[in-house]
């Protein structure tokens, strides 16, 4: 079992702010908030990033998405949101484990350049 940082969220190793769980995924609050609603939504399965996707991940990732909207409207995100995803160390990748952040208000975020 990976012992990554997220490894330990999902598996109750170390504690986070879950606002959204299911089989395949979990979403906690960032632990250094660029903006007012920061979240992080990572797949339980431990990816590492963009670019170590299998065929077979397909699918995790696609309902992951799918479920964004609904996560955000119930953070209080109604006027829209960001998502963002650093991929290795040219995109700012710090956790090697797949997250994609999900920002709002962006208006009121220190990322607002980005
Ligand atoms: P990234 O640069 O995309 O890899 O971002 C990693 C993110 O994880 C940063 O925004 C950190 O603030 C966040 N982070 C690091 N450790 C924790 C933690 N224990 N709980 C919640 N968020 C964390
Ligand atoms: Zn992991």
């Amino acid at each position: 079992m990976s012992q990554c940082l997220f490894c330990r969220i999902v598996n109750r190793k170390i504690p986070a702010d879950i606002v959204y769980e299911d089989q395949q995924m979990l979403v906690f609050k960032d632990i250094a908030p660029k903006a007012p609603v920061h979240l992080l939504a990572i797949p339980k399965k431990h990816i590492e990033n963009l670019d170590q996707l299998q065929a077979e991940d397909a699918s995790i990732l696609g309902e992951m998405l799918g479920k964004f909207a609904q996560i955000a409207k119930d953070n209080g995100l109604d006027q829209g949101y960001r998502v963002i995803t650093n991929t290795g160390p040219g995109g700012g990748q710090e956790v090697y484990h797949l997250h994609f952040h999900i920002i709002g208000d962006i208006r009121q975020a220190s990322w607002r350049g980005m």
